[in-house]
Order: structure tokens, then C-alpha cells, then sequence
């Protein structure tokens, strides 16, 4: 698709190319939006298209990009319209996941860094960094990991991995973590992070 813009001119005004150029910039920059945000990319560019006419020439569109599960792309412009294309596209970003294009949230992945996933997309994800937390706490002897196991709320997730991992490998069904020697439990910790880690990335 071309959008309708006048004839490159830059002595006269470079500005009348902003729209254009913003929009060029915009498809070279798929590759910086993740996967599942891909359709609702090119919803946008192709909506742009749309409403180019020789009136918005002039606006410039920064961006675009994710950062903390958010897709970034802005304008200072006072065209409605034009704002209107940009913050849908930025609402729906807000509300699909990042890997899979399913409904998503954004979610607290650690204290640095935020992502919008769906609950598939973040469980093995969010799994690994509790066990990875659950193993630090316990190695600098802060928490007593069977304790910890048995009454934190969020060793709930990690009780249930433990279980079906069980189940998967035979395990009598009297298997419980929370049961097992200091050593025992850190072994099985170690092994369903890593589990989770592969899942994470697949
Ligand atoms: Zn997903």
C-alpha cells in the first residue's frame, strides 16, 4: 500500500514528508514488536494508510516499540483521528499477549521487568521465578523451605508443578514436596525450574 503524500520536495518544507516518513519507520519496525502484537501491528500501519490524506502530512508518529508489555508509539499531534488509530492500538496491546496474540495482562514478571501475557504464556514464567526466590530465600538460610512450602500463598503454584512432575514420572501418588529432606526438596526445586525454564522458552 502507498499513502497519498505531495512530492518530496526538502528545500521547500521537510515536514510535509513527517506522516510518510513516520510511516516508513513503522514498518521497519515489525521486528521490534513481538509476535503475538503482530495483527494488531498491522491493523495500525494499514489504518494509518488509511487516513493519510495531504491535511496530516506534516504529523509525525514516534515510535513504534515494546517496552514493560507496553507497545510504545506516540504522536503530539491535535488530529483526533490520528490519536484515536494510535491509543486503540495501544489499548489492544495492553490487553493481548505478547507471545501468543491471546487475551493478556500485563504482569510483574520481577522487580525490573513487566510483560503482557496470557495465563499460559506467564505461568511457567512466573513458576521459575518463584522457585528460583523459594531456592535463594533458602540458601541464605532467610526462609525454612518446608515451612515456606507449606503456608506461602504463592508456593501454592510450585506444590502444583511439583505434583503433576510427580504424577508424570510415576511418582506413588503420596508424593508431597513439602514432606521430602531439605536436600530432596532442593533437588526437585532445581529440576522443575529448569522444567519451567524450557517451557518458558518454547
Ligand atoms: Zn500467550
Amino acid at each position: 500500500m502507498t499513502i497519498d503524500c505531495p512530492t518530496r520536495n526538502a528545500q521547500t518544507c521537510q515536514d510535509r514528508f513527517a506522516y510518510t516518513d513516520s510511516w516508513s519507520r513503522l514498518n521497519r519496525h515489525v521486528e521490534l514488536i513481538p509476535m503475538g502484537w503482530q495483527r494488531l501491528y498491522s491493523d495500525l500501519r494499514f489504518t494509518l494508510a488509511v487516513i493519510s490524506t495531504k491535511k496530516r502530512c506534516t504529523i509525525e508518529i514516534a515510535g513504534a516499540w515494546e517496552e514493560d508489555g507496553l507497545l510504545q508509539v506516540q504522536s503530539d499531534t491535535t488530529d483526533r483521528v490520528v490519536q484515536g488509530v494510535l491509543r486503540k492500538a495501544r489499548v489492544r496491546a495492553m490487553h493481548t499477549c505478547m507471545e501468543c496474540g491471546k487475551p493478556g495482562k500485563q504482569r510483574e514478571l520481577d522487580e525490573w521487568r513487566q510483560a503482557t501475557l496470557c495465563g499460559s504464556c506467564a505461568g511457567p514464567r512466573l513458576l521459575a521465578l518463584e522457585i528460583a526466590r523459594l531456592i535463594a530465600l533458602e540458601r541464605c538460610g532467610s526462609v525454612d523451605l518446608r515451612k515456606e512450602l507449606q503456608s506461602s500463598p504463592s508456593a501454592r503454584l510450585v506444590r502444583a508443578a511439583a505434583e503433576s512432575a510427580a504424577l508424570a514420572c510415576n511418582l506413588p501418588a503420596t508424593f508431597v514436596l513439602e514432606k521430602l529432606g531439605r536436600k530432596g526438596q532442593l533437588r526437585w526445586l532445581e529440576r522443575l525450574k529448569e522444567r519451567a525454564q524450557q517451557e518458558s522458552l518454547e
